[in-house]
């Protein structure tokens, strides 16, 4: 079956979102560890967790997935900004360290003109100093669109942090489809080339995730706009080969596309209908 669901707000708790995923045909989602914009997050509610992971186990959610705050810069040109992404992404992890099989997805950064080879020794830098608190959660890092100074703007820069990381046991990526088919790769056109490139550069194995967005714009815009599944440019058959395709069905797919919570139903619904006329 089909690993599916969307983008939640955390404002309410654990069990809130995961009534929230279930009432819409979810069987995990995603939602951030805090204001997307930073700050502190509230303070862990031990009760709520442990309800969560009851209703979770009961209702079949499995590995769910963490979002760390985007405004955090883990290769920013100040010391004091880079510590922040360190310490916010170390309490994260603690938290998440409470619900078993989770995963925490961040964006690699932006390198402000330092260059992207100073920015991937500074994420780099980064997941070394979080390796050594030996946190048990997966870390992925998301494939960008190249917006602005963005790092992750194609595969090999993503390789390039992990060749950095000394131990990349607990290291994954999460594959962004509006963000690659900005950042060039023709997921519409060339689906199985662009995953071969995928596996040649970094490696299949490596890819624990999809956030499942159509594009407002054109291949290779770099802009990070996004779309609801099937009314951008990637289009509705793009995203049937995507859900189905023997190397990606068995992944979790989120949604991050403009909608509420009836159109994120609306699209759950539309893609297992995809994926299961295939199996048939
Ligand atoms: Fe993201
Ligand atoms: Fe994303
Ligand atoms: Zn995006």
């Amino acid at each position: 079956m089909l690993r599916i669901g969307c983008h939640l707000s955390s404002a309410k708790g654990y069990l809130a979102m995961g009534r929230e995923a279930v009432g819409i045909g979810a069987n995990t989602f995603q939602f951030f560890t805090r204001n997307p914009r930073g700050g502190k997050a509230k303070e862990l509610d031990l009760a709520d967790v442990g309800e969560y992971l009851a209703f979770a186990g009961e209702h079949g959610l499995a590995q769910i997935l963490a979002h760390a705050p985007y405004t955090l810069n883990a290769c920013s040109k100040d010391e004091g900004l880079r510590q922040f992404a360190y310490e916010t992404m170390c309490d994260d992890l603690s938290r998440l360290s409470h619900i078993p099989g989770s995963m925490y997805n961040f964006h690699p950064g932006s390198h402000v003109g330092q260059g992207a080879e100073v920015g991937i020794s500074y994420i780099a830098d980064m997941l070394n100093r979080i390796n050594e608190q030996e946190f048990s959660t997966v870390i992925l890092l998301e494939t960008m669109a190249g917006k602005g100074s963005e790092v992750g703007r194609n595969f090999e820069e993503l390789r390039a942090v992990i060749d950095k990381v000394e131990d990349d046991e607990r290291l994954g990526v999460c594959l962004d489809t509006c963000h690659v088919f900005d950042g060039g790769y023709d997921i519409v056109g060339d689906l199985d080339g662009v995953l071969d490139e995928f596996d040649r550069v970094i490696g299949l194995e490596r890819l624990k995730a999809v956030h499942i967005n159509d594009s407002k714009n054109p291949l290779g815009s770099h802009k990070d706009r996004h779309e609801k599944i099937g009314e951008g440019q990637i289009g509705l058959n793009a995203f049937a080969e995507i859900v189905t395709h023997p190397r990606l069905t068995n992944l979790p797919f989120y949604l991050e596309t403009p909608n509420d919570l009836d159109g994120y139903q609306g699209e759950i619904e539309l893609l297992r209908e995809m994926a299961s006329r295939q199996q048939r």
